[in-house]
């Protein structure tokens, strides 16, 4: 067994997760998360909201999951969200085209379908299933299609990312932010995509959670206020350079932006985060990157774009979260399609003073002389310039397709100056994109450790603490009522506490230690017959598995501090018997 199955295997045992729709056989790209998976990810998601909308101040909103056309038109992904898609002559099994050429060509996505079929024809790509020959690849679009209401009138979307609702929302969000740029609006929510051939667990699913923020900017000013805050953490990046000559490179993130590796320092500050996020829930340092997008791999628009990526055992390196320098792209689309005004009016430091040619037609003339056609001759007046006023004779305009000729006294110009005091402008967007399932595999695969202890196998998950889907778990020693009594006293008291607890007595107190050590629980406390004699109960450490003695009373605050800031007795001031 490697790592891969020895996770899901546990995964699906214990209940962080099991393919969905068992019952019928199940389907590909569908998972359930069970009870501990469930609580697992929302601490994920909980430990997100932390780094995104109480530190950044962020503001959560949540949209409809199925979206309407437009949207979808405006946004590409109606005409572009697709992938290259091959099918076996022989036993019609389909593929995801460039994934059979993944181990050929490091990164697939910049090639075109018939590229791809080339890389097939030079290398003797086949059929993985039966041997057969592979048909030409062409694009599947990914969007699950369905229709809003009955009838086929109003198609509508599942959406394939959460983004839209952030950018739909703009002006709205604007108006909450007071008008005033940066800010950053995020989601927390399913996406669809009808992946062709989802064979990864929940690394590829057709209904997964992203978590997504749209930060939006002024274009003018790349520069972070914040940035000094991260500009010394050290990060192993893999720029579009450093792919050419194969070479990781570690840097400070100050550095990165200085040798214009990373963009700006924008950009910087959210990959920054998005690395901190990533080891505060799980995610192993020395298995963790940041790749930046090639040239002919990132979107048209974007300005520069880093994924973050993971190492995991069997599957090689994996995109965990996307961070893109995203420009105007987004806004100006939708601004084209709905016609609606995505700007924003930015002041300049100091209003700039700027002469401007005033045009005054004699409306009092022009009203009598041309009656309908007066106020279309005004307008077509106002239009001209210095050179046009400044003739002889007659202005000639075209009005309807008309030549009208007016006298010159009809019109009077001069030169005024005004004071501009700003413009309005699209804003620039950088976009940090995670996909939380993916995260929760990775942190579920980095934990996850084999160890002999006594001649026997321990498999031990080492979670962070607040990080597990069970932090304490309550185990009367026996299955007594002199011992369960108190240890259900103990069991309300934590969770009254607001602590996730389990509580076990089945078995011997050795195999409920290893069934906690298992899912991660990083605190077990014992109860007893010193509990009833002397009051005291055992905190045994899952990840040591030393155990210490404390006061029943003392149980709560001993746990909040172990809880709050360690793995270790000693760092919680819990005085250890030698
Ligand atoms: P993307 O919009 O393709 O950059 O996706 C953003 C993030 O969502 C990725 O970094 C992944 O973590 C996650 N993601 C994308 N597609 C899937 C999928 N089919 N299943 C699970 N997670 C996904």
């Amino acid at each position: 067994m490697d790592r891969y199955e020895q996770v899901t295997e546990l995964a699906r045992r214990r209940g962080f997760m099991w393919p969905a729709f068992e019952l019928y056989g199940g389907a590909a790209g569908f998972y359930d998360y069970g009870p501990l998976g469930a609580q697992l990810k929302r601490r994920i998601e909980d430990a997100w909201r932390g780094f995104f909308v109480i530190r950044e101040g962020f503001a959560e909103i949540e949209a409809p999951t199925i979206g309407i056309e437009d949207i979808f038109k405006a946004s590409g992904h109606l005409s572009g969200f697709s992938d290259p898609l091959t099918e076996c002559k022989e036993c019609k099994e389909i593929y995801r085209a460039d994934h059979l050429i993944k181990h050929i060509i490091e990164v697939p996505d910049a090639l075109s379908d018939e590229e791809i079929y080339q890389v097939f024809q030079d290398n003797d790509i086949f059929c993985p299933e039966c041997g057969g020959d592979l048909s030409t690849v062409y694009e599947f679009n990914l969007m699950f299609k369905t229709a809003i209401g009955p009838g086929n009138k109003h198609a509508g979307y599942l959406r394939p990312e959460t983004a839209q609702g952030m950018f739909i929302n703009y002006p709205r969000l604007l108006r909450y932010f007071r008008g005033a740029l940066p800010f950053g609006a995020v989601q927390i929510g399913k996406s669809y995509r009808n992946e062709i051939s989802p064979r990864q667990g929940v690394i590829r699913l057709r209904e997964f959670t992203q978590a997504e923020a749209e930060v939006f900017i002024d274009p003018r000013d790349k520069t972070h206020p914040r940035f000094d805050e991260v500009k010394d953490i050290v990060m192993r990046l893999y720029s579009q350079a450093g792919q050419e000559r194969g070479e990781v490179e570690e840097m400070t993130v100050g550095e990165a932006v200085e040798k214009g590796i990373i963009a700006h320092q924008t950009l910087a500050y959210y990959v920054a985060r998005t690395y901190q996020f990533l080891q505060a829930v799980g995610v192993a340092r020395d298995r963790l990157r940041f790749r930046q997008h090639k040239a002919d791999e990132m979107a048209h628009y974007a300005a520069d774009c880093w994924d973050a990526e993971v190492l995991l055992d069997r599957l090689g390196w994996i995109e965990l979260v996307g961070v893109a320098d995203r420009t105007d792209y987004d806004l100006k689309s939708h601004m084209a399609l709905s016609q609606a005004r995505l700007t924003v009016f930015v002041n300049y430091d100091q209003p700039v003073r700027r002469e401007k040619l005033v045009i005054k037609p004699d409306m009092k003339s022009l009203g009598p002389r041309f009656k309908g056609q007066a106020k279309a001759i005004a307008e077509a007046l106002k239009s001209l310039d210095m050179k046009e006023l400044k003739g002889e004779g007659p202005i000639a305009v075209q009005v309807d397709g008309e030549t009208v000729e007016v006298e010159r006294e009809l019109v009077s110009f001069e030169m005024v100056e005004e004071e501009i005091r700003g413009e309005e402008l699209v804003p620039h967007v950088i976009e940090p994109s995670f996909g939380i399932d993916r995260i929760l595999y990775t942190v579920l695969e980095h934990s996850y450790y084999e160890e002999m202890v006594e001649e026997e196998p321990r498999i031990v998950l080492r979670l962070l603490p607040r990080m597990t889907p069970v932090d304490v778990a309550v185990l009367p020693l026996m299955d007594r009522p002199e011992l369960t009594a108190p240890a259900r006293e103990i069991l309300e008291a934590l969770r009254s506490a607001g602590y996730l607890t389990d509580y076990d007595t089945s078995g011997s107190i050795g195999r409920r230690y290893r069934r906690n050590d298992e899912i991660g629980t990083p605190y077990c406390v014992t109860v007893d017959y010193e509990t009833i004699e002397q009051g005291t109960v055992t905190i045994r450490d899952r990840d040591s598995m030393r155990q210490v003695k404390v006061k029943k009373e003392d149980l709560l605050g001993t746990v909040s501090g172990l809880l709050c800031c360690t793995q270790r007795f000693e760092d919680a001031g819990v005085a250890v018997s030698p």
